[in-house]
Parts: C-alpha cells; structure tokens; sequence
C-alpha cells in the first residue's frame, strides 16, 4: 500500500499515506550530531559482530534502569534493526516442524520468519472484544510438544494493544509449567506506551532465564532510518545471534551504532514528547472516527494504530464492483478517499484493517471525513 500510494502521489494524486508503520519526526538533534562526530572520529571501518562494546554496555544499563532487567554486556547483540534481531532468533531456535505460537492479529513478519526457518506458526486468536490480547487459556490450549516458543509484541502492532502486568502474569503462570518454550518478546514500541509504565513479561523470575527480549531504537527515537536493533537474551542464545549475523550481515552500521548509543545515555525528553503527541493523536481519532457509521473501534493503549473492525462494509458496492474484504476496502479507499491504510489480512485478520496516526493532526481529521464520505457512498 505504502508503495501504491507514493506511485500515486507522484502522479500528482493529494494521498494521505496512514499505511506506515514509523514515526513522522525527525530523529532527535543530539543523536544526528553523535552521528557526525561518529565519522570523523573515524568510525568508519568494519564494526566488532555483537556491536561495539560501548553499546552493549549502555543498553546493558538500559535494561537495569528502565526494565529493572540484568543482561551483561555478552548477552546482548546489536543487530540491523529489530526485524533481524528477530530473524536471528527464529532462525537460530527454531528446526523444521518446531512450533511458534504467535498471538492473531500479529505482526506480518513474524508468521514470515518462522516459515524461512521452516517452522509452524500457531496462530491464536484475539478479537475487538477481548481488546486484541489473548488469554491464558487460550495459550494453554495451543501448547502442544512440538512448541518451541511464544512470540508476541506488547505494544503491540497492528493493534496498540498493551498487556498488564497482571495478564502477562497470567501467561508467565502458563509458560512456567512447560520448561521447554522460549518467550520472544517484542517490546519495540515499550515507549510508545499510555499505561503509564512498562511491563516486560521478563520481570518474572520463574521466567526469566527463557525470555529473549527484542527492542531497538527505531520507534522510540524516531530512528527507523538507521537500521538498529538489539536482543537481550540467555548467553548460549545471543552466541547462536552473533553467528548468524557473522555470515549475514557482519554487524549494524559503525555510525548508527554510535548515535544509538547517544540516544541510550541521553534525557529521553524527545521520547517523551513523542509519547505524548502520539497520545493526543489517538484520542483526536478515536474522536472523530465516531462519526464514521459502523467502524468499530477499541481504545489503543500504545504503539501508534487503530485497527477497527469494518466487516459491516463487505458485501456493499460501488460503480457495479462488490466489496468481498479488507483489500477491496482498502483498495477502494485508496482510490475514492484518496487514504491509504492496510488490509487486517497482512496481520491475519480479514475482518479489520489498520490505521497509523504517526501523521500530522489536519491529516488525520482530513483522512477520516474522507474515509467517511466514500463509506457512504457505498450502496
Ligand atoms: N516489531 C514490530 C512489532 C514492528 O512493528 C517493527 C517495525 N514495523 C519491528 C519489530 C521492526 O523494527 P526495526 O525497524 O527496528 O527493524
């Protein structure tokens, strides 16, 4: 969709582009200007595999301060972005016919890895009405010998649901009794968070020593650009991480390690201020989409998307084409509201699709009374 709607704007087509999982800021001064220094400090030869010391030490005491979480420096590895802090970690666990249950709506990449490491998702279930979190029960349910790991995002995206402590308690309870599974734990957006804190599923001791935690700087420091992320994970784990990206990637970027580590030790003021515009977003959008008829919405506590339920326009028509799902919605909302959002079928549920608010609040208002009028003109 990303890619259709810059084709159409370069055609001179006035898209509003909310398909975009990233943030509209810029990256905070402080860290472009570490990043200067970083190449003419000469950081510009072949960085150690893991990531430069320095890094491994300041997410290191990230990780004790924020998350009240001990990693030593050699269990943590700098990888090109979060995406392949994942991709390492599937690929490095997961053998063919092992099981990965993934809470439904997921993030498409997930459900895509596991299949290049040739191992079976296990999708679970969680709708509208169970605010997107799946239960205990159901991950009880789903367990079965070949389980291998539990892999799921809070924040999480596409749906900005958030996980209390209690709930991931509740999960934690379930994960203690069955020794062999791994937690993967995405916690990319843990900034982009209106519980007020953060809870890592990692804060349970009887846990602990199976949970690999996924984080990065690209959503919380406006940093999507410069292809940075990290695991903190049991020793033998990052070891098997450090291998792999050894023949993948040799290692992120000198420079964008450097300025990610001016990030870590810097006031994390700019993210806060992030935070809080993201907040007063969501709340201007779930606002205004209660004038749209039958978009059914819950209350987003993170990461920066709605994903409403729109089922109710399946089945309508326009210009003698029927509208079966969200593709067809999402297709015809690019071309008649000239909005462009993301099918609910990327993230495994058809019934929905997924709206960013990363955009300016005029956009927002604009994007919604446009997606308003051409619903209503649906017969
Ligand atoms: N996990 C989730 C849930 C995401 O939404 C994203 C980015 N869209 C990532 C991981 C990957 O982040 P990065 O840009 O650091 O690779």
């Amino acid at each position: 969709m990303a890619k259709l709607s810059r084709e159409l704007s370069s055609k001179g087509i006035d898209i509003i582009n909310l398909s975009l999982g990233e943030p509209d800021f810029v990256t905070p001064e402080h860290i472009r200007t570490a990043a200067k220094k970083a190449i003419d400090d000469g950081y510009t030869f072949y960085p150690p595999i893991a990531g430069f010391a320095e890094l491994r030490q300041a997410i290191s005491e990230k990780f004790k301060r924020e998350n009240y979480l001990d990693f030593a420096p050699n269990q943590i590895i700098v990888s090109t972005g979060a995406k392949q802090s994942i991709a390492n970690v599937v690929l490095s666990m997961i053998n063919p016919g092992d099981e990965v249950i993934i809470p439904l709506p997921y993030w498409v990449s997930y459900i895509e890895i596991v299949k290049l490491a040739e191992g079976k998702s296990v999708p679970v279930k969680a709708g509208l009405e169970n605010n997107f979190k799946i239960t205990a029960e159901q991950l009880e349910k789903a367990i079965t010998p070949k389980t291998k790991m539990f892999l799921f995002s809070s924040p999480c995206n596409p749906t900005g649901s958030v996980y209390t402590k209690t709930e991931l308690f509740e999960i934690a309870k379930v994960l203690e009794k069955h020794k062999d599974i791994y937690i993967l734990s995405d916690e990319i957006y843990e900034h982009i968070n209106f519980m007020g804190s953060h809870e890592s599923i990692a804060q349970f001791d009887f846990i602990r020593d199976r949970v690999i935690i996924v984080n990065g700087v690209s959503k919380a420091f406006a940093m999507t650009g410069w292809r940075i992320g990290y695991i903190g994970a049991p020793k033998e784990i990052a070891d098997a991480c450090e291998k792999m990206q050894g023949q993948f990637t040799s290692g992120a970027s000198s420079i964008a390690q450097k300025a990610t580590e001016a990030a870590l030790r810097s006031n994390i003021a700019p993210t806060l201020e992030m935070c809080d515009a993201f907040l007063r977003r969501r709340n201007l959008v779930l606002e205004k989409m209660k004038e749209i008829p039958n978009w059914k919405t819950n209350q987003p506590e993170g990461a920066f998307y709605v994903f409403p339920e729109v089922s109710y326009y399946f089945g309508k028509k326009f210009d003698g084409q029927t509208i079966k799902n969200s593709s067809d919605l999402c297709m015809y909302l690019l071309h008649h509201a000239h909005v462009s959002l993301v099918t609910g079928e990327a993230f495994g549920d058809d019934n929905c699709v997924r709206f960013s608010y990363a955009t300016a609040d005029e956009k927002l208002v604009e994007a919604i009374k446009r997606i308003k009028t051409a619903l209503l003109n649906l017969q």
